[in-house]
């Protein structure tokens, strides 16, 4: 599998799954937290429910 941030393969026992290495999970989070920011300001939140894939 492919890491989704920098798309370097991913050996399957990394430790870090998704992900290939830390930075790179750290950087999702990063993305992640900065999106909370952006739907903290509710405008239609029914739109959000389909796009909780973990
Ligand atoms: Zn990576």
């Amino acid at each position: 599998m492919k890491c989704p941030i920098c798309k370097t393969e991913v050996p399957l026992d990394s430790e870090f799954l998704p992900f290939c290495r830390e930075r790179c999970k750290l950087i999702d989070l990063g993305n992640w937290a900065s999106e909370k920011y952006i739907i903290s300001t509710p405008m239609d939140p029914f739109e959000h429910y389909e796009s909780e894939d973990e």
